[in-house]
């Protein structure tokens, strides 16, 4: 809580519980990864509805591990939305593997399945793409679930398989959330693909500080994640710590990824918060929801019939045509009124590295391109007072009435 009166855009949500779990751990003698993570794993999975999890120190970590576990090599080609965080490209590019951006939908800010299918289909047949100068057949696809709302995995898996591409959800804003096909059973995220990755950062729907997981009903997938998650060693520390063999080899070259217990201890206290969490921030985005619906001058979040959000994000959309003020000036007036606010994202596109390494234009990717320019994240978090809500949708709606253009002002 900041105290001044100013509503910070993220509040993490920790209390008394979380507080003794972690200092039960540092009572414990044992730090590192051992029972906490053990159990985190164990519970994370129950959660879900898959067989397997593995708990690392980022969602950055385990997006990078569920690309080596599919075998990405150098020079391939993985399909990733343009309107993403920087760590969904970056991951792939950590291979020398190139990162093929691809148009989101305007409706949910996800992947677009059939713009998707178009680069796996130039990919495939060695046509023309952007950012793409030797094509060869995809090999893996990275849909993003924006803001928790669950991105169209079912055409997403249509194309995978049509042209033999791994999928890897990064499900980082997506804990937990459901998607259906129409009239279909409800399917919880980290079941609906072959790899699912979740983060725990401080700002996320469930928090460690730093962490994050990754989940799979492969134990192959598992094992090797698991192995490369710390040096690439037969045998972790808590099993030679807990009876197990003193030795171990080196199996391969791997990463320092791995999960502390008092991080994981935490979270495993978030997680059976989880759903109570969730509940929470769809209060307050119904609240916004009512108080912003009839506001002309911007756009509400839309939530799919067949999907259930984790509401990570509330992004508004301003509609620059009836608004005097662009996005910056607005976002500028909100932080002046206390209103902590950002945006989800610049697309890749529009950042300097993937403009100037791949030759990326703005009209390469038209609905990442014009979104992202009349985006305004709202705050949305668990502990966000009815009054506070009902301040920032106030801001929000003042702003509109003084730089409403078109219509008569009282
Ligand atoms: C936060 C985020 C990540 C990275 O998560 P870390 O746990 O910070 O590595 C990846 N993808 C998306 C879409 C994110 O928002």
């Amino acid at each position: 809580m900041t105290g001044d009166g100013n509503i910070p855009i993220h509040r993490p949500d920790v209390g008394d519980e979380e507080i003794a779990a972690v200092t039960a751990v540092l009572r414990s003698g044992w730090l590192t990864t051992g029972p906490e993570c053990h159990a985190f794993e164990e519970e994370l999975a129950a959660f879900v509805g898959a067989r397997h999890a593995v708990v690392v120190n980022s969602c950055t970590a385990a997006l990078h591990l569920g690309l080596d576990a599919v075998g990405v090599r150098r020079g391939d080609h993985v399909l990733v939305p343009a309107l993403t965080f920087a760590a969904t490209a970056e991951v792939v590019a950590y291979f020398g593997a190139i990162p093929v951006l691809v148009d989101v939908e305007p409706r949910t800010l996800c992947i677009d399945a059939g713009a998707a299918s178009h680069a796996a289909a130039m990919l495939a047949g060695g046509g023309p793409y952007p950012g793409v100068r030797a094509p060869s057949p995809g090999k893996a696809i990275l849909p993003v679930h924006y803001g928790g709302q669950m991105a169209d995995v079912d055409g997403v898996a249509e194309i995978a398989r049509h042209h033999g591409l791994r999928v890897i959800e990064d499900a980082a804003h997506a804990l937990p959330s459901w998607t259906r096909a129409p009239r279909g059973p409800w399917r919880s995220v980290g079941t609906t693909s072959e790899i699912t990755c979740f983060s725990f950062y401080a700002t996320k729907t469930i928090t460690t500080g730093e962490g994050g997981a990754l989940v799979t009903d492969d134990a192959a997938i598992a094992d090797r994640a698991r192995r490369m998650s710390l040096h690439g060693l037969s045998n972790d520390a808590w099993k030679r710590n807990a009876g197990g063999r003193w030795d171990y080899e080196i199996l391969d070259t791997g990463y320092k990824y791995n999960l502390t217990d008092v991080a994981a201890a935490l979270g495993r206290v978030q997680l059976r918060k989880a759903n109570a969490l969730l509940e929470a921030r769809r209060r307050v985005a119904e609240r916004y929801d009512a108080l912003l619906a009839a506001v002309d001058e911007v756009e509400i979040p839309t939530v799919d019939d067949d999907r259930r959000p984790s509401y990570h994000l509330y992004p508004l959309r301003l509609r620059r045509a009836r608004l005097g003020i662009d996005r910056d000036g607005f976002i500028e007036a909100l932080r002046e009124r206390g209103v902590g606010v950002s945006v989800h994202w610049r697309p890749l596109h529009l950042h300097p590295y993937y403009r100037d390494t791949f030759g990326l234009r703005p009209e390469h990717f038209p609905v990442a391109s014009a979104e992202w320019r009349r985006l305004v994240s709202l705050p949305i978090y668990p502990s966000l007072g009815d009054e506070e809500i009902e301040r920032v949708a106030g801001a929000v709606r003042d702003l509109c009435r003084r730089h409403a253009r078109g219509r008569l002002r009282a």
